[in-house]
């Protein structure tokens, strides 16, 4: 029987727990036993109780959760030649050659690294007399499968990635609450959400909450005249009777010049204007409760296809990441999305602001 292990690693996102589901369960249905392994990569690192073997039943009720019931973790030590080489050791134990992650780009570029040195890192414990020829020889060629979870959707190659939507849900939420306190009172608010280098969070909370304005990282306003602009647009809207602001800040917003703009700075343009302002950083909250039907569904289906990949796999083919085009489950080669990926930070950072909008939104063709 084929052995499969599952993890979620990076930072937590709704979704992740409806992946895990979808690969136990299809894992199961298509004759493989599944392993889950907790914490991230420290499981593979700490191997025996990390590796757990998961049943049908293991996962009934994770559908709709919210955060990982298998725990995730950033590991040092997988950074690291003797990390990976004991988390072969532990995943060789285990009888585990397949590995299906769902994180964030850090995490699947760990994946795939791992995947390259896996034949040395099992020479080596050959080598080293942990094994024998004999032991390792089923083990020569390790198969990994990336699902990517993350709210922040600040993957190439997919439109979506699991948990985004549910985190948009909750910042829009938030939005409509502080929305009716702000109208009562006449007041602005500088709503800060998160998404760290990506602003598709903050663009699309602005949109469907109809904020007045929104800055995000990959369409930055002039250095020079931003803040006359932004009075410009909240007056002329109060002008016209409008009885609240609302300006939303995605964490990674940038000028042209790449200076953060900060809640702060908008607070002061707001105020200048005669607005009694306040600034709301949402946080962790944007992270919590449950899993909208989207993410249910795009984790469901992406993980079923995980394991189908697995199946699929050959010594040949590239690391697939299973993404999400144009409605339909695709599969991508997972290094190749993650160098897009990084692309974009490298064009923001050479003020290529149009290049990086583009890339966002590119998808690698096979
Ligand atoms: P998020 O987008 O939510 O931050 P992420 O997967 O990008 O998620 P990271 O902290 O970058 O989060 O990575 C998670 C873990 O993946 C790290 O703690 C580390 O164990 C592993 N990892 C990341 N990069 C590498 C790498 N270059 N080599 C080996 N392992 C890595």
């Amino acid at each position: 029987k084929k052995r499969i292990a599952v993890m979620t690693s990076g930072g937590d996102a709704p979704g992740m727990c409806a992946a895990v589901r979808a690969v136990v369960r299809a894992g199961i249905y298509l004759g493989c036993e599944v392993y889950g392994c907790y914490e991230g990569y420290s499981g593979l690192v700490k191997g025996g109780e990390y590796l757990k073997k998961m049943d049908w039943e293991d996962v009934r009720g994770w559908l709709s959760l919210g955060g990982t019931l298998i725990g995730t973790a950033r590991c040092m030590e997988f950074k690291e030649k003797w990390g990976r080489l004991q988390a072969a050791k532990n995943m060789i134990l285990r009888g585990v050659d397949a590995l299906i992650v769902c994180g964030g780009d850090g995490s699947l570029t760990g994946a795939d690294i791992f995947r390259d040195e896996w034949p040395s890192l099992v020479a080596e414990l050959v080598k080293n007399g942990t094994f024998t020829d004999e032991q390792v020889e089923p083990y020569k060629h390790l198969t990994i499968v990336g699902l990517v979870g993350s709210i922040d959707n600040d993957m190439s190659s997919t439109d979506n990635t699991i948990g985004a939507y549910s985190s948009l849900e909750r910042i829009c939420e938030m939005v409509d609450y502080i929305d009716a306190t702000a109208a009562s009172h006449s007041r602005a608010f500088v709503v800060e959400v998160m998404g760290r280098h990506c602003g598709w969070l903050a663009l699309m909370a602005g949109t469907a909450c109809g904020a007045d304005s929104i800055f995000i990282p990959e369409r930055p306003p002039s250095s020079k005249s931003w803040k006359d602009e932004l009075k410009e647009i909240c007056l002329r809207h109060r002008s016209k009777g409008r009885r609240k602001t609302t300006v939303i800040v995605a964490e990674g917003a940038l000028d042209d010049e790449l200076n953060p703009i900060t809640s702060e700075q908008v607070k002061e343009c707001l105020v200048e204007i005669g607005l009694d302002t306040r600034i709301t950083t949402l946080g962790h909250v944007q992270r919590g409760g449950t899993a909208v039907a989207f993410d249910r569904l795009l984790a469901t289906l992406q993980g079923v296809d995980a394991v189908k990949a697995v199946l699929e796999s050959t010594p040949d083919t590239p690391s697939p990441m299973i993404g999400f085009v144009d409605n339909k489950v695709v599969r991508r080669p997972l290094i190749e999305s993650v160098k897009l990926t990084k692309s974009v930070a490298t064009a923001i950072n050479e003020k290529r602001f149009d290049d990086a909008m583009k890339l966002r939104d590119t998808t690698f063709k096979e």
